[in-house]
């Protein structure tokens, strides 16, 4: 959504409550990193408020989604939900000319009066989003070999030798032979 601003630019209001439902993103055809296999079942929630004090623009913002998300552990779809509170300066177009870009990145840029900032707020769901999220914090996770899930009970493989211990045990086992064959 675009938020008009154009009342507080000239000056009118010194506050713009808002509160808008965004869509989420569109997931079907993969998704980066963290959003891997996350659904959002609902619009996403949107809710703040615009400041002007004395020319000083800034704003405080809440982002909050439920989502369903697989276990990271055994996959299991796991419902929650997560918000994130977000405060910003702002600046005109016309004074953002000039900024040089590591500073510009700490603004959001309003430009003919209006402030489009769904797309930094997808991105910053991309960023923010638990890294891993589980059903429960002792989920034991699928095996590795049967892929059965060991919340449900142990399964009957063997744990598989470790491969970084593989040179060692070759060590190991050469000392042994050496040992027998003097023994002999
Ligand atoms: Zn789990
Ligand atoms: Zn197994």
């Amino acid at each position: 959504m675009k938020l008009d601003l154009r009342e507080m630019l000239a000056g009118a209001v010194t506050t713009v409550p808002f509160a808008y439902t965004l869509t989420p993103p569109d997931l079907s055809a993969g998704a980066p990193g963290r959003l891997w296999g996350v659904r959002f079942p609902a619009p996403l929630c949107v809710k703040g408020t615009v400041q002007n004090d004395a020319g000083y623009i800034h704003m405080t913002l809440t982002l909050s989604a439920d989502y369903i998300a697989p276990c990271a552990r055994c996959l299991a779809d796991v419902s929650d939900s997560f918000s994130l509170t977000l405060e910003k300066t702002l600046t005109t177009a016309a004074d953002a000319v000039g900024m040089d870009e590591d500073k510009l990145d700490d603004y959001f840029v309003i430009e003919n009066g209006f402030l489009d900032m769904d797309g930094q707020l997808l991105d910053l769901l991309y960023m923010e989003f638990p890294a891993k999220v589980l059903c429960r914090q002792d989920c034991k996770g699928l095996c590795p070999i049967c892929g059965q899930d060991l919340n449900q009970g142990p399964c009957h493989c063997k744990p598989e030798p470790d491969p970084r211990l593989a040179p060692l045990k070759a060590l190991l086992d050469e000392l042994n032979e050496k040992e027998n064959n003097n023994q002999n």
